[in-house]
């Protein structure tokens, strides 16, 4: 007798809205080079890993952690340069977004996604039930301040996404255009800058001004720890407290907060790979654009997108067999063309260059 398939009953249904959904996530290949998932390929010093575990044995883990992690966003308050009251962290910025979905967003409301983006913004939209209003800007149309102005206010979302520097295409929104979006949309702005510190963040400048905007950022790009699962929003303080009737009670573990406030006292030394990374960038954007037919997107932030010559999906999964992991985002409105890298170690990097050089001599 064979048991039945999961679900066979007909009693364990999924929502409807979620049926034939994938789970989102990027490929966990063990291949000698990663550079998919846009982390810092240098780990922690282990002098730095030290202090951390010093932090954690002080914990009392028989005990909930403080519900408001109160020190820890003091600290990444003053870090942030921004007020206490407004500043809150969960478990990566994903779940900060998540929660500003379902304080400001939700049923019988629609959020706001600008293609090509993060696809964790639509995704989230959906999962929380909020109605989804994407529009697709062409890659040869740069949005001038009137433009997006025109673009957010006939969209009309109760919460507008804007990822700056974007993901995957690499740029960064310059202030007057998002200083245009804050003022022409109706509802919540969430500006998700994960990448901000690889060029000039711009958006936290404008939050005095603009009560509708939200600032989302993370530990796990230029921070070097995205296993620790940390990530932040700095806004007016009426956001944080929509966000607060969202939140599970004590969803940052004490383990999470005691290593973020610990983190933060080394922020010079995780963060002190940026300018070499950023240098690293140009290096190989102008490797990238030599390559016959290769053609690299303007980034600010520690990936680049480039467009092949070649189908992408084989070139892919050729760099692959190579040993090589790249972002393959051809999928993505208007990048039918295009891979995106992660800037890795010099010698990572040297080794995605020789691969793809091979590949597209073939
Ligand atoms: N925003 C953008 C634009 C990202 O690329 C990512 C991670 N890939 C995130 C948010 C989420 O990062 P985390 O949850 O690790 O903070």
């Amino acid at each position: 007798m064979t048991a039945p398939a999961p679900g066979a009953t007909g009693r364990v249904r999924v929502r409807d809205d979620l049926a034939g959904m994938a789970p989102y996530g990027a490929p966990q290949l063990d291949v000698p080079v990663r550079l998919n998932t846009n982390e810092t390929p240098y780990a922690v010093p282990p002098e730095v890993l030290d202090d951390l575990a010093e932090a954690v044995r002080g914990l009392e883990l028989h005990r909930y952690p403080d519900r408001e992690a109160t020190e820890l966003r003091e600290a990444v308050a003053l870090h942030a340069g921004h007020g206490f009251e407004g500043t809150w962290a969960a478990n990566g910025s994903n779940e900060v977004l998540q929660q500003l979905l379902l304080a400001f967003a939700g049923p019988g409301r629609s959020a706001l996604v600008v293609e090509p983006t993060y696809a964790m913004h639509s995704l989230l939209a959906r999962t929380s039930g909020t109605r989804l209003v994407t529009r697709v800007q062409p890659r040869d149309q740069p949005l001038d301040p009137a433009s997006a102005a025109d673009l957010v206010a006939e969209a009309a979302a109760d919460l507008t996404f804007w990822c700056s520097p974007n993901n995957p295409t690499g740029e960064a929104t310059p202030p007057d255009v998002l200083a245009a979006v804050c003022a022409a949309a109706p509802g919540v702005v969430v500006v998700d800058e994960a990448y901000g510190e690889f060029g000039a963040s711009a958006a936290a400048g404008l939050l005095s001004r603009h009560p509708n905007l939200v600032v989302t950022r993370t530990f796990s790009k230029a921070f070097r720890m995205a296993g620790l699962r940390l990530g932040y929003l700095l806004a007016d303080p009426a956001v944080v407290d929509g966000v607060r009737l969202v939140r599970l009670p004590y969803h940052l573990s004490a383990l999470t907060q005691a290593v973020g406030l610990r983190a933060l006292r080394h922020k010079g030394a995780l963060m002190s790979h940026v300018v070499a990374t950023e240098r690293e960038r140009e290096r190989v954007a102008v490797a990238l654009d030599r390559l016959p037919g290769v053609r690299v997107l303007p980034s600010d932030a520690n990936f680049l997108c480039f467009e092949t010559p070649v189908d992408p999906r084989p070139l892919w999964r050729g760099l692959l067999e190579r040993g090589v992991l790249v972002r393959d985002v051809s999928g993505y409105p208007t990048l039918e063309r295009f891979l995106r890298v992660t800037i890795g170690t010099p010698a990572e990097d040297d080794a995605f260059l020789t691969a793809l050089t091979e590949e597209l001599r073939q």
